[in-house]
C-alpha cells in the first residue's frame, strides 16, 4: 500500500523531544512520543513533528518496537516511495565502487549509515544476502531487492531475516531465496587475493565477517615469521591472512565445529599445508588458560569475540569477559609480541573498550604501548549524527 503523503498520519512528540532529530539522529523512541495522529499500521510512513507541529522528518512506523519510528527523510517534500528507496539503494552501491579492486564480498547497504534503516545487504560474488530488520525496511524489501539485482547485474538474493532483533519489531524471522537460485557449488569469494567460501544460508549474519576486511589485511603485514594465536577464527579470516602474511604457525580456536570445518576447507583452498595450521574446536576462554599452563608463547594474537554486549546495558558483563580474554591473551604473548583485540559490541564504546584493555594489561603486569586504532572496513561507514553505528573497534599492541 502506497504511503500518504498527507502527514495525517503522524507522531508529535512531547515538548523538547525535537532536539535529538534536529541534530538528525534517525530514531524516535517510544518515551518521546506525546500522541499518534489517525491510524498508522506497522511500516507505514508517518510525519514526526514537533509539539509545535512543525514537520521534523518522514519516518517508518515500528508500533511494537521502543524504536517507535527510524527516519527515511528530512525533507517534507520527498515521497517515500519505490523511486526514493531505489534511488537510495543505487547511491548506496555506486558509493563502494573503489572496493572493486580488493574483492567481489561487499557490504552494499548499511542501514542508517545509507540512510536505509534496518536494511543490510552484502554482496558475496553473485548473490547479494539482504537482512531486513525493522517494519520500515520490510515494508519495501520488494524494491530494494529489485534496485540491487539491477544495480549489480547479481542473478541470486538470499534472505537471512533471522535476527533476534525483529522480535522486537513484532516480526517473525524469515530466510530463504528471494530471487534466482543458489548454485550447489556454493559460494565462493575473492578478498585481498585469498578465496574463501561462504555459507549463506547457515554461516553466522549473513555468512562472512566482511566489516574485518581491512584488519585481516593489516594482520596480513603484521604476522610475518611469528607464531600466532587466531581466537574467534570463524571461518578463517585472520588465519589465512596470517599464513599468507608468512606466519611460522598458526592456531585458530573457534567453538563452532561447522565455522572450523570450513575455516580448514578454506585453507585448502588457498593451498596452504596443514604443517603450519593448528585448529582447536574449544571455548576460547578455557583454550586460553590451557594454553597458558600448557608454557605455550605466541607472536601475535587475534582476538575477535562475538558481540559480548548487544546494549550499553550488557556492558558490565561484557567487560568482565572482555577483560579476562584480554589478560589471557597478554600472559600469552612473547617479549615484544603483538595483540590484536577487538570488541564489536554496541554496547561499549570505543574509550570503554580501550580502558578495560588497558585495565586487563595492568592486572598483567604488562607495558602495553598502543600502536593502531581499527575500526569497521570503508563499506561499514558511520554517521556522525548516529555514533550508535561505530560497533566495531580494535587495538593493535605491543607487549614488552
Ligand atoms: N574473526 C572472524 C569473525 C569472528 S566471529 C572473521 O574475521 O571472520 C566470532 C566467532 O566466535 C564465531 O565464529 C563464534 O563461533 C565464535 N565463538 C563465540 N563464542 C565463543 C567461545 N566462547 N569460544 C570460542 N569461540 C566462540
Amino acid at each position: 500500500m502506497p504511503p500518504r503523503r498527507d502527514g495525517a498520519l503522524a507522531l508529535i512528540l512531547k515538548p523538547g523531544r525535537e532536539k535529538s532529530l534536529l541534530r538528525r539522529h534517525p530514531w524516535v523512541f517510544s518515551g518521546a512520543i506525546d500522541r499518534v495522529a489517525g491510524r498508522p499500521a506497522t511500516g507505514d510512513t508517518v510525519a514526526i513533528r514537533a509539539a509545535s507541529g512543525a514537520f521534523l522528518a518522514w519516518a517508518a512506523h515500528s508500533p511494537q518496537s521502543q524504536i517507535r519510528a527510524r527516519v527515511w527523510s528530512w525533507n517534507e517534500g520527498a515521497s517515500i516511495d519505490e523511486s526514493l528507496v531505489g534511488e537510495r539503494v543505487a547511491d548506496a552501491i555506486a558509493r563502494r565502487k573503489a572496493l572493486a579492486n580488493a574483492t567481489d564480498a561487499v557490504r552494499l547497504v548499511h542501514g542508517e549509515a545509507d540512510e536505509l534503516p534496518g536494511v543490510v545487504c552484502d554482496r558475496y560474488g553473485e548473490v547479494a544476502v539482504f537482512q531486513f530488520s525493522s517494519a520500515g525496511a520490510d515494508r519495501w524489501r520488494e524494491p530494494i531487492v529489485d534496485a540491487v539485482l539491477a544495480e549489480t547485474g547479481c542473478r541470486t538474493a538470499y534472505e537471512r531475516s533471522d535476527l533476534d532483533v525483529r522480535q522486537l519489531e513484532g516480526l517473525s524471522p524469515r530466510s530463504g531465496v528471494l530471487r534466482g537460485e543458489l548454485a550447489a557449488a556454493g559460494v565462493e569469494i575473492v578478498e585481498h587475493g585469498l578465496r574463501y567460501g561462504v555459507d549463506v544460508v547457515r554461516g553466522q549474519k549473513t555468512g562472512f565477517y566482511l566489516d574485518q576486511r581491512a584488519n585481516r589485511d593489516r594482520v596480513r603485514a603484521l604476522a610475518a615469521g611469528g607464531d600466532v594465536l587466531n581466537c574467534f577464527c570463524y571461518t578463517g579470516g585472520f588465519t589465512l591472512n596470517s599464513l599468507a602474511g608468512g606466519a611460522r604457525s598458526v592456531l585458530s580456536v573457534d567453538s563452532a565445529g561447522a565455522a572450523l570445518a570450513l575455516a580448514r576447507e578454506n585453507a585448502c583452498r588457498n593451498g596452504f599445508t596443514s604443517a603450519r595450521a593448528e585448529w582447536l574446536e574449544a571455548d576460547v576462554f578455557a583454550a586460553l588458560r590451557g594454553l597458558r599452563d600448557a608454557g605455550r608463547r605466541f607472536d601475535l594474537i587475534v582476538l575477535d569475540p562475538p558481540k559480548f554486549a548487544p546494549t550499553a546495558a550488557h556492558a558490565p558483563k561484557a567487560a568482565r569477559a572482555y577483560k579476562d580474554i584480554n589478560l589471557l591473551a597478554l600472559k600469552l604473548a612473547r617479549p615484544g609480541g603483538l595483540l590484536v583485540t577487538f570488541s564489536c559490541s554496541g554496547g561499549v564504546s570505543p574509550e570503554l573498550f580501550q580502558k578495560i584493555v588497558a585495565g586487563a594489561a595492568a592486572d598483567a603486569g604488562a607495558v602495553t604501548q598502543m600502536l593502531e586504532r581499527l575500526q569497521a572496513d570503508a563499506d561499514h561507514p558511520v554517521l556522525l549524527s548516529f555514533p550508535e553505528g561505530e560497533y566495531l573497534k580494535g587495538l593493535v599492541l605491543r607487549c614488552r
